[in-house]
């Protein structure tokens, strides 16, 4: 009750009235919320007015950082000429006409057409429903199951959350839903066998997703679902070969390709797109996050031909196509999103995470060595240190996650956000972000780490 009382009165409301996503909700009632106030460039305020560097981009996704005037420009003039308005029955606005022209444009492999929604589950989803209702269309009744990765995230809305490959997302939860498989995940350090190569992991894992198609039936898989490098499941970049592979293995069984590009998309891997990174041909692209810079919600997916001309034929026949959400491609989203990619674009902002990644990268090596640090990994601006219990077995912590919940409070002591995913931390900055920045996050996370390292001896 002391505890509570030291709160803020807007603290103390929260705990009333507000349940939070991906919060322990008896332990929010102890320890309250921290509140954000406002935000500049990569630094984010609370509400006692502590600074704080916003390693994650707030959730991977806050390309431009937290005050882009023209962004908010762009808000602010759409909202005075068309608040809102709306994409069914024939109808169209400026801003998304041209977003979906840009989006097209930009695409690193033929792509037909654009699908908007308002967030990067429901674009998944959505993928899911068009695939079903093209492979319908071409008579394809038995080619509906999708395969996924373990360790994989595409959301939390029903389907969404059945790709997802995450305990965390399915337990409880009366999921995944049948049709949805998982195959495993592409981590070298984690899942090779001792002495095997990244490529013969590779190829491994590549045997693996054609023995799942073929114990399926190759007639009822519809697509392989994977993001270009894993983020949300503990930024796991694959092993050298892998795509090749996997993709090989698709193309000979006619399963879909679909890339969920929801952290990669826009720069994030140091090329605009990860499928450009991991030379990736995809039929569908999912896009989001870095699309606006999360200054309004916006997903984007893009089909390729052979998955739009079915549809057509059959909306055609059934007189419409009944999918569809309220705000999908909302023209201040919209409107936003395409001042977004155009600084993005003016600024060099992906040569510049390119750089500035290097610079990540060659620091957080410099981790290596550190007796409680398994691994250190990521590519661009992404990028995770995960800690282990024995560095020569790579054996992990016995009570998972302990270690990396308490890293992630010691960063926040020292005035930097990042994520723990179990015993590793990401760091996923702004495009935007500075060299001496850069040096900043690697000196907060020195000291956070070299605490952890005390705190967990005091502990033995
Ligand atoms: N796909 C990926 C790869 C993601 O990282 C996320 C969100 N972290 C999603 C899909 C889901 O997006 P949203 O939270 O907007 O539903």
């Amino acid at each position: 009750m002391n505890q509570l009382a030291s709160l803020s009165s807007l603290a103390q409301k929260d705990i009333r009235h507000h349940l939070h996503p991906y919060t322990d909700a008896r332990l929010h009632e102890q320890q309250g919320p921290l509140v954000i106030e406002r935000g500049a460039g990569i630094y984010v305020y609370d509400d006692q007015g502590n600074e704080y560097i916003e390693a994650m981009s707030g959730l991977w996704s806050v390309a431009l950082g937290f005050n882009n005037q023209r962004l908010i420009q762009a808000a602010e003039r759409q909202l005075r000429s068309l608040p809102f308005y709306h994409l069914f029955s024939h109808k169209a606005h400026a801003p998304s006409i041209e977003l979906a022209e840009k989006l097209i444009e930009m695409a690193p492999v033929p792509m037909s057409k654009v699908f908007f929604t308002n967030s990067g589950s429901e674009a998944n989803d959505t993928v899911i429903k068009l695939i079903w209702y093209r492979n319908n269309a071409l008579g394809l009744n038995q080619k509906k199951k999708f395969i996924s990765r373990l360790n994989g995230y595409h959301g939390i809305t029903l389907a969404s959350a059945s790709l997802t490959g995450l305990p965390a997302n399915q337990r409880g939860f009366d999921v995944p839903l049948p049709g949805f498989v998982h195959v495993g995940c592409p981590h070298h350090y984690r899942h090779a066998l001792p002495g095997e190569t990244e490529e013969q992991f590779a190829g491994r894992l590549a045997d693996e997703l054609e023995q799942t198609i073929l114990r399926e039936g190759p007639e009822t898989v519809a697509a392989f679902y994977a993001e270009p490098l894993m983020g949300a499941g503990g930024v796991i970049v694959p092993p050298r070969g892998y795509w090749e592979r996997v993709q090989a293995v698709c193309r000979k069984h006619d399963v879909l390709v679909v890339v969920d590009e929801v952290i990669c998309g826009f720069g994030r891997t140091g090329q605009m797109f990860g499928s450009q990174t991991f030379a990736i041909e995809p039929d569908v692209m999912v896009l989001s996050k870095q699309l606006s810079s999360s200054y309004q919600p916006i997903a984007a997916l893009l089909i390729n031909d052979s998955i739009y001309q079915p549809i057509a034929d059959q909306s055609h026949s059934f007189g419409a196509l009944g999918h569809g959400f309220t705000g999908g491609g909302h023209p201040v989203a919209t409107a936003v999103a395409l001042e977004n990619l155009r600084i993005i674009e003016e600024q060099h902002l992906v040569e510049q995470a390119a750089l500035m990644g290097q610079r990540l990268h060659a620091g957080l090596a410099g981790f290596s060595d550190h007796p409680l640090v398994g691994e250190v990994r990521g590519c661009g601006l992404i990028g995770a240190v995960e800690l282990v219990a024995d560095k020569a077995s790579k054996a992990p912590f016995e009570a998972v996650g302990r270690l990396g919940r308490y890293l992630a409070g010691r960063t926040q002591q020292y005035g930097m956000i990042n994520r723990n995913m179990g015993d590793a931390l990401a760091f996923c900055p702004p495009l935007i972000v500075q060299a001496a920045e850069i040096d900043m996050i690697l000196e907060r996370f020195a000291r956070a780490l070299d605490d952890t390292e005390r705190w967990f001896r005091e502990q033995q």
